[in-house]
């Protein structure tokens, strides 16, 4: 696969961020509303927003089952913040009829750093994709409270007060990360996404 063409959930959320990185690795970035967009991609990328506003746009146009099958049968997809959650299939912190696609065998809190703290920078140490730490950036972000034995962790928070806090797994096809990779100029999540999908 040499160009795949990697579709952005564009319901809700910075999708044209994640559509301008895809398109940076050499992959084909386009925007997925509808079903037949789904069926066409090779891989999907959930953007951050609000996954409780994006859950129920998923219901209503009717992408929610068909993502569930698509996952269960190995499509690769990237979830940054909001689409972490939407990749947990535990939530905690959430309105109680607060639905995900599920996928990832892991509990995630909704705005684990607190309420109060909007957004900030943490230098993450993320091995897979190699030196340096990445410069990242959290907007009222979730982490991962517990991940089941199939959940690889890819990085933690290092340093403050939510010091080694899980905010980066992938199981196999599926990654996610608490932070928004593409509000930076590092491309290294991405890439390593592309390379998941070439994979
Ligand atoms: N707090 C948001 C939510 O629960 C996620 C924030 C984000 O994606 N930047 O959906």
């Amino acid at each position: 696969m040499s160009a795949p063409k990697i579709g952005v959930l564009a319901l809700q959320g910075d999708a044209r961020e994640h559509l301008r990185r895809i398109d940076d690795c050499g992959a084909t970035a386009v925007p997925v509303r509808r079903e037949a967009e789904l069926e066409a991609v090779d891989a999907l990328i959930l953007p951050g927003g609000e996954s409780t506003t994006m859950s129920k746009l998923l219901n209503r146009f009717e992408l929610m089952d068909p993502l569930r099958v698509r996952i269960r049968s190995g499509l690769p997809v990237y979830g940054s913040c909001a689409g972490m959650i939407l990749l947990a299939d535990r939530i905690l912190d959430a309105p109680p009829d607060q639905e995900t696609i599920g996928g990832m065998d892991m509990t995630v809190r909704r705005n684990a750093f607190g309420r109060q703290v909007e957004s900030f920078e943490n230098e993450v140490p993320i091995p897979a994709v190699g030196q340096p730490s990445f410069a990242a950036v959290f907007i009222r972000a979730p982490w991962v409270e517990q991940a089941g034995p199939s959940v690889e962790v890819l990085g933690r928070v290092s340093g403050g007060a939510a010091d080694g806090k899980v905010v980066a797994v992938r199981q196999g096809a599926l990654l996610a990360t608490s932070f928004h990779p593409e509000l930076t100029d590092d491309g290294r999540i991405h890439a390593f996404f592309v390379d998941m999908v070439r994979g």
